[in-house]
């Protein structure tokens, strides 16, 4: 599934063939792809509308167009955005495409068909479609941009019993991470992700404050993480699965200490960790 690292560098590679371009047509192979709440209908809708730029909430895509309108897509379990000509034979999967006025299109690919497109009329149905979202996790960083400030993470983890990769997880506390990322912080701080949250302590806070920045820039300077389905917008892999430390990486040996990395399930989700370098804390 995408992740921040993820969407974010189909956020890249999609401005640079989108930004300025008008849409022409809406083609929906699949209709259940457009998202309803808070959206206006596409077809009708989208087409004469100006692509002003191209941003990112957590993993939210927000193409933000001329009137206060913004083309809200989340790529969900195994959606892809593919620069294509529109004339060119649709790519597999394909669930609707996006006509602009250069004789391109954008084609939204998606086998699972969790993912949805929603043509939100305003900024403050907008806000609506975000409002439960988080921070972006860039903000663990200081004012001065020279440091972290852990006092955030502190206060969400504090006096709760669920694991701390649950929390990791809720979108609500941070934007933006999920399962790989969440399994390559913990193992970066030497936090076992079964750990109930209120028995991290105040050392072990500042270092997953730092590795939830550290993990993600590597990750976006990689590409992203490419394990099945994700492709940028021009339809290239990402290189930071060559990277994972620990993730689906159970019976090789840690990178670090050379213990067998272990599998279980935390918050419902295939979870990956060293028995030595996290060790499993009031479990
Ligand atoms: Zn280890």
């Amino acid at each position: 599934m995408p992740e921040l690292p993820e969407v974010e560098t189909v956020r890249r590679t999609l401005e640079t063939h989108v930004r300025g371009r008008a849409f022409v047509g809406v083609t929906l192979d699949w209709p259940g792809c457009e998202g309803i709440s808070h959206g206006i209908p596409l077809q009708d809708s989208l087409p004469g509308s100006r692509c002003i730029d191209v941003g990112r909430r957590g993993k939210y895509l927000l193409l933000r167009l001329d009137r206060g309108r913004t083309l809200v897509i989340h790529l969900r379990m195994t959606g892809q955005l593919l620069v294509v000509g529109a004339d060119a034979p649709p790519p597999r999967y394909r669930r609707a495409m996006l006509t602009m006025d250069d004789g391109k299109a954008i084609a939204f690919c998606d086998q699972r068909k969790f993912g949805r497109i929603t043509l939100v009329p305003s900024r403050s149905s907008l806000e609506q479609v975000l409002r439960r979202l988080g921070p972006e996790p860039e903000m663990l960083k200081n004012d001065r941009g020279d440091g972290f400030s852990a006092s955030y993470l502190a206060a969400r983890l504090s006096g709760r019993r669920a694991a701390v990769k649950a929390v990791l997880l809720d979108q609500r506390v941070l934007a933006g991470l999920g399962n790989i990322y969440v399994d390559e912080v913990l193992f970066a701080a030497g936090v076992h992700p079964a750990t109930p949250s209120r028995l991290v302590d105040g050392t072990a806070v500042v270092r997953i404050t730092e590795a939830v920045v550290a993990v993600l820039a590597d990750a976006v300077a990689n590409g992203g993480t490419t394990l099945a389905d994700y492709r940028d917008a021009d339809g290239v892999p990402g290189t930071h699965q060559s990277r994972l430390l620990v993730f689906r990486r159970h019976g090789h040996p840690c990178p670090r200490c050379g213990a067998t990395i272990e599998r279980s399930v935390v918050a419902q989700r295939g979870t990956h960790a060293c028995p030595s370098c996290q060790p499993r804390a009031g479990l």
